[in-house]
């Protein structure tokens, strides 16, 4: 055989040597990658680590001064700055960026994205809402719309806060027909206020279009309808909203009892009330009710009420109602008696009967349909709690 088998010795060797070579250049390459990236920005590091983000900060900015080519330590400083409040020098430091001419595409869209969020944090929404446009059709088309949303309901720009939100159905795959439900009531409750009363009907259809169930547009359909005087087409309006959600109807009660006496029926008021408060009761609904029996039927009618209601469900605001009750009707010696029980009831249930978002947990004594604590739609619940803060 002519193949002679020595000459395979060597090979273990030389590849052992190749071997060694590759390390070697991996070595010097990492050391000289570690020893480029200069002291300061390991020792950030440490501080943010150690939730220290003001040293982290400065030891950035020295890192940034050595190597301004630095362009995620740029996005990394700005973001930080903007978390501490120093949203100038954010906003400075993304500028920067943005000025280079050889940012590439995808970090110039990062650097849109990030100031336009510098701006809307510094409250200067004209120009956060011109920059988060500038993102449409780009990785962060969606997160600018939820902004843009943001920024539309401060401005109460109700129509381009519709716009938007369907797009954001479009790309996100997610119903948003509550909320546009709401901006049409919005719109419609705006229109009710200059008494364009087609307008307003017009857009609360838009809104039982997007959202049958809305107990807010049939609310302001009885609310347009009473406003122009036919408290019949009101009532119908307002009793719409037991086929929706009668949870609602309470806080329509005191409205259903008015147009009633206005079309001169109070004893089917009355009638409609009772039967309301019978198979939805809530507080709302109870209130209005008394009132009307105290003032039609006078103050034993209202004590029976109370006292039956209180059968049901005894609570210290049914108590409170029957003692104002039993005050209208007590001969002078009771009287002072009555006065004092119901001032000592009166100081426990001043924080009770409020409404309160299911989202947050924010109380009102006022019912919102956007919360003011979370800036969710429709989170309240229509009845009143009866516990106390702190409790569910
Ligand atoms: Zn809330």
């Amino acid at each position: 055989m002519d193949f002679e088998l020595w000459w395979l010795l060597p090979i273990p060797a030389l590849f052992f040597a190749m071997g060694w070579i590759a390390a070697r250049i991996d070595i010097k390459h990492l050391l000289r990658e570690s020893r480029a990236l200069p002291l300061s920005y390991f020792r950030g590091l440490n501080f943010l680590l150690n939730e220290q983000p003001d040293k982290a900060i400065e030891s950035f900015i020295e890192v940034v001064k050595v190597d301004p080519q630095t362009i995620d330590l740029h996005f990394a400083l700005g973001n930080l700055f903007r978390r501490q409040g120093e949203i100038d020098r954010a906003i400075r430091m993304h500028q920067n960026l943005l000025d280079r001419p050889d940012l590439p595409a995808d970090k110039r869209q990062t650097a849109v994205f990030e100031l336009a969020q510098d701006f809307h944090r510094a409250g200067l929404l004209d120009r956060a809402e011109e920059l988060f446009s500038r993102l449409d059709g780009g990785p962060f088309e969606v997160q600018a719309l939820g902004f843009l949303l943001q920024i539309y309901e401060q401005e109460k720009d109700w129509q381009k806060a519709i716009a938007t939100t369907k797009r954001m159905e479009a790309l996100a795959k997610r119903p948003y027909f509550k909320e546009i439900a709401h901006y049409y009531c919005e719109l419609a409750q705006n229109a009710l206020l200059r008494s364009q009363f087609d307008d307003a009907r017009q857009f609360i259809e838009q809104a039982l279009a997007e959202y049958k169930l809305c107990a807010r547009a049939a609310m302001l359909l009885g609310d347009v309808e009473s406003q122009r005087g036919d408290h019949t087409a009101a009532i119908a309006a307002w009793q719409r909203i037991e086929s929706q959600n009668p949870a609602f109807l309470g806080l329509v009660a005191d409205r259903l009892a008015d147009a009633y006496r206005k079309i001169g029926d109070v004893a089917q008021g009355i009638r409609v009330l009772r039967s309301y408060e019978d198979q939805y009761p809530s507080l709302d609904s109870l209130t209005a009710l008394f009132n009307q029996i105290l003032a039609h039927e006078g103050a034993e009618s209202a004590t029976q009420l109370i006292k039956d209601e209180l059968a049901r469900n005894p609570t210290l605001l049914g108590l409170d109602k029957l003692l104002e009750a039993q005050l209208m009707a007590a001969p002078a010696d009771r009287r002072h008696d009555l006065e004092l029980v119901k001032g000592l009831v009166g100081q426990h249930i001043k924080r009770l009967g409020m409404y309160r978002c299911e989202n947050c947990g924010f109380r009102a004594k006022q019912y919102y349909w956007r919360c003011p604590g979370c800036g969710k739609w429709e989170t309240y619940s229509p009845r009143r709690t009866e516990s106390p803060d702190g409790f569910a």
